[in-house]
């Protein structure tokens, strides 16, 4: 038997315990905040326990265990593939709402419900399980195989990717990273737009309303200071060229649409500017002194948050008594990985070989973890379950979108790392 026949072996063979495995991890609380994750951690520890596999543990927070585990390959030095998923999921919110447990775990006309079975249990589960048959076939794999659970990506990443790319770089940096986050079957996201959030204050003289002459309107200020951001969603990204020759493919963009929604193709290249509040005056009959505007610009990849800023900068120097701040400082720029990268071939191509049509790649509206790696220069690759229902009320994930995408990521790393 050929090895990649073994592979596909385990693939079918261990289905109940791939399902066992996703049930028992959908009845562990993971909810973050508070984000204990440490029972989660210890189910996982225990599986490579089981299978063999060598891991330690980082734990800059106690409660929020990091887990990294590797393996070398038998047929010598190589490239070095990371794997990468989270532990933590959304909080329930409203318990009251929910049809079952949260925690439940149950399964129902082929699918398994729980908070976080679509963000990413499912997908953290998959690579788990790919990474395992890797390690039983390693012989004939060359390079290296690491796999990165981390505890920390619902609140920022800070204590989990980011941390274990800053402490740890050389056990995970490598030389490309596969992610499960949820992408829908139809797409592989290789790139991700990013936020910049600003605070805009405008204060005036203010005055009586019957005498405009004497004092100005903070909410009139706001009102031209408004039209202006709006046109800096017209502002041209410089995209890489085979990201732009990419995302102009009628089939990609198609493939954005009937992911993200009617209108995706084109906000996914462009920056979008959400006037999220306004606060200005006092009472109808007076000149409102000031006004404060909190303002959401999502970036695409070719625009950098410093020519953003530049642009805001100029338009708030037109208006009279407007300062601005950034929220979140130093936040991350849209990042994004060549999508002619040979592993973007290998998925495409698995996945396509499985479903009626190959899923597209394309660029995502949300982020992940895999910014942490693209900022550094490393490509990485999403591709997971259906996002519908994520981090909502009865979240469920398909089982047989589950197997799928174990599959396929277990068949492009084996591609990847075993050269044909
Ligand atoms: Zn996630």
């Amino acid at each position: 038997m050929t090895t990649e026949a073994e592979l596909l072996g385990f693939l079918k063979s261990e289905r109940d315990r791939q399902v066992d495995f996703l049930q028992r991890f959908a009845r562990i609380d993971t909810a973050n905040p508070p984000g204990d994750t440490r029972q989660a951690a210890d189910f996982f520890r225990a599986f490579l326990d089981k299978e063999g596999i060598a891991h330690r543990t980082e734990a800059p927070k106690a409660n929020n265990p990091n887990i990294i585990a590797s393996f070398e390959g038998g047929r010598g030095p190589g490239r070095h593939l990371v794997l990468n998923g989270h532990l933590d999921v959304f909080p329930v919110g409203d318990r009251a709402t929910w049809q079952r447990d949260p925690w439940s775990g149950d399964i129902s006309d082929g699918r398994l419900h729980g908070r976080g079975t679509v963000d990413m249990k499912c997908g953290t589960t998959a690579l788990l399980f790919a990474f395992a048959y890797l390690h039983r076939l390693r012989a004939d794999l060359s390079g290296r195989v690491t796999l990165t659970v981390v505890s920390d990506e619902e609140t920022g990443g800070k204590w989990g990717t980011a941390w274990l790319l800053e402490k740890c770089a050389k056990d995970v940096t490598g030389d490309c990273v596969l992610n499960s986050e949820p992408s829908g079957l139809a797409t592989v996201r290789f790139g991700e737009k990013c936020m910049l959030w600003l605070r805009f204050t405008i204060a005036v003289k203010g005055g009586h309303s019957a005498y405009p002459h004497t004092g100005g309107s903070a909410n009139k200020v706001a009102a031209a200071l408004i039209q202006d951001l709006l046109a800096i969603e017209k502002m041209a990204p410089d995209e890489p060229a085979t990201v732009r020759a990419t995302l102009d493919r009628p089939e990609v963009r198609a493939a954005a649409e009937l992911s993200l929604g009617a209108g995706a193709a084109d906000v996914t290249r462009r920056v979008s500017v959400n006037i999220g509040t306004i606060q200005g005056g006092v009472k109808i009959n007076m000149l409102p002194p000031d006004c404060v505007l909190e303002v959401d610009f999502r970036l695409p990849v070719g625009i950098s948050r410093a020519a953003v800023l530049g642009r805001v900068a100029e338009i708030a120097r037109r208006h009279p008594g407007t300062r601005f701040e950034e929220l979140l400082p130093g936040g991350p720029e849209a990042n994004v990985s060549d999508p002619t990268h040979e592993m973007m071939g290998h998925l495409l191509r698995r996945a396509g070989a499985l479903l009626d049509a190959p899923p597209q790649p394309i660029v995502s509206l949300g982020g992940t973890d895999t910014r942490f790696w693209r900022t550094r220069g490393v490509p990485a690759f999403v591709y997971g379950c259906s996002p519908a229902g994520m981090g909502g009320v009865d979240e469920s994930v398909s089982l047989a979108e589950f197997h799928h995408v174990m599959k396929v990521h277990a068949l492009a790393a084996w591609d990847f790392l075993a050269g044909g």
